[in-house]
């Protein structure tokens, strides 16, 4: 057993617990993403691979709706830096989402 898989994990719980005030839901234990690198959804040059992921997943649905009511019901720096593909959206996507009339740069 990796001992950094566990305490990202156990990092992942806690925050999750701090946020939502539970467990994560189940639908993340099917997700496709689980054992990918976290690193290839937020960097700039790997959005096409993280997107391509997404959009094998099995969960894409929840996690999308999950991502972007998190972020339109929480304080407006969740949407105002929402980055990172999560969802199949970039974090420009999503901020296009949160503000249709905004023009936002994508980074990541
Ligand atoms: S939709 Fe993408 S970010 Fe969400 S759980 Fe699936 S692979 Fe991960």
């Amino acid at each position: 057993m990796k001992t950094t898989d566990d305490a990202e994990h156990f990092g992942y719980r806690v925050l999750m617990k701090a946020l939502f005030g539970g467990e994560p839901p189940t639908w993340r234990n099917r997700a496709a993403c689980a054992d990918a690198d976290p690193d290839m959804f937020h960097t700039a040059g790997r959005t096409a691979a993280a997107k391509a992921m997404c959009a094998s997943c099995p969960v894409l649905a929840e996690c999308r709706d999950n991502q972007l009511s998190w972020e339109a019901n929480g304080p407006a720096r969740f949407r105002d830096n929402a980055f990172g593909v999560v969802g199949g959206l970039s974090g420009a996507e999503r901020r296009r989402i949160h503000y249709p009339a905004k023009n936002v740069k994508d980074v990541a």
